[in-house]
């Protein structure tokens, strides 16, 4: 149904604006405003390939309803757009996952499902749209691994993001499968310091409450480990994160012995990367005077997105062009509210300059869809000087 539905998809979510800008060299200028777009930015090839696959299962099923485990990706207008189009969302109040049936198509998200969900879905013979990205997929693949040769997955990622809770429910695919989430630095500190020298057994356990496997034994689970991580995390942290871990087995186990303590593989997704990458750029080439970082403020690329940014220039991480409510007024998620906090927001005034030349970089995160980054340009534009055709 591919080509059924990429009108529709273009319509919705493509955006000339976007399209000009990227012509111009990632640069719009109008009046006193130059915009300058990151070389990669919004919809990576998994969310691309979700939203496809949502619309295609729509139109392949059109007398059966057609359910979404929950948010497909995050971002709020494509998950409106795609309850406007009649999908149902099993996340949504009044909603019964374990009513479902044979008659029933349910669409897998692109960071996938547990395997216990998968199971249940399975059994109870409701017709499955999995668009669970490959790059995660990948991730499952080697802390399946892990758990088949016997190693603790060590996972660096949210441990309420629902990526993160699908790849750990792979570590129990074999009995002897266990996993341990970290979020940070400071979480890993601690497990290293475990591994370095044990300590109070009870004390750890209380620490690292819900963010282990069923049973984990800290004496017995961290003395063989592979790092893994949540495929949008911000890379330079996870590969920090993982250095630590390497360290501390080093110094446990002694180099000899390494390679059968300690296993480790880069999976952070190569569109992490690359909008990553981008935006150290963008921040490296040109002066500006704020960044915008538009996205879902639950989705943990794009609040890494503004972490990168933030720590180079003023930031503001928006979810809507309608944040961007005057020259004046702006409506934004400060960086230092955690990602999984949800939607908390404050109101600055004076962002915009209101007089001079205005460098704005943008990007966006990769569940953002280029029609709303358009519309950022286009509001942008139209603060600062004559309004721009659409
Ligand atoms: S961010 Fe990466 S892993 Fe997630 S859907 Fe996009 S390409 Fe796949």
């Amino acid at each position: 149904m591919k080509e059924a539905v990429a009108g529709e998809l273009a319509a919705a979510y493509d955006s000339a604006i976007v399209d000009r800008v990227r012509a111009n060299d990632f640069r719009h200028e109008s009046g006193r405003l130059t915009v300058h777009l990151a070389r990669e930015f919004g919809f990576c090839y998994g969310v691309d390939r979700a939203v496809d696959y949502a619309y295609q299962a729509r139109r392949r099923f059109p007398g059966r309803h057609v359910f979404l485990t929950g948010e497909i990706i995050h971002n709020p207008h494509v998950n409106d757009r795609l309850r406007g189009a009649g999908i149902r969302f099993l996340s949504d109040a009044g909603e019964r996952a374990d009513l479902l049936g044979a008659d029933d198509v349910v669409i897998l998200p692109a960071f996938g499902v547990t395997v216990s969900d998968m199971a249940q879905l399975s059994s109870q013979g409701c017709t499955l749209v999995d668009t669970t990205c490959g790059s995660v997929l990948n991730v499952w693949k080697n802390v399946v691994r892990y758990a088949q040769d016997g190693f603790t997955s060590i996972i660096h990622g949210k441990v309420k993001h629902e990526e993160t809770r699908a790849t750990a429910s792979q570590a129990l695919k074999y009995p002897n499968g266990r996993y341990l989430i970290v979020l940070d630095h400071e979480e890993a500190a601690i497990v290293c310091s475990y591994i370095r020298s044990g300590g109070d057994r009870d004390a750890f356990l209380a620490r690292v409450a819900g963010t282990v496997s069923p049973g984990f034994d800290p004496d017995r689970d961290l003395t063989r480990i592979g790092c893994a991580n949540q495929t949008t995390m911000l890379m330079t942290e996870s590969l920090a994160i993982g250095e630590m871990f390497r360290d501390a087995m080093r110094e446990r186990y002694g180099e000899a012995a390494l390679a059968s303590h300690f296993r480790a593989f880069d999976t952070i997704c190569s569109a992490t990367q690359e909008r990553q990458d981008a935006v150290i750029a963008l921040l490296a080439e040109q002066p500006l005077d704020l960044m915008l970082v538009v996205g879902g403020y639950n989705s943990s690329n794009t609040c890494n997105l503004a972490c990168i940014c933030n720590e180079k220039v003023r930031t503001y991480h928006i979810a809507e062009p309608e944040c961007l409510i005057s020259a004046d007024e702006v409506r934004y998620r400060p960086v230092s509210v955690p990602c999984s906090a949800g939607g908390i927001q404050e109101i600055a005034h004076g962002w915009l300059p209101t007089s001079g030349p205005v460098a704005v970089g943008l990007t966006a995160g990769a569940s953002t869809p280029n029609n709303i980054v358009g519309e950022v340009i286009r509001k942008l534009a139209a603060f600062c000087g004559p309004e721009m055709a659409a």
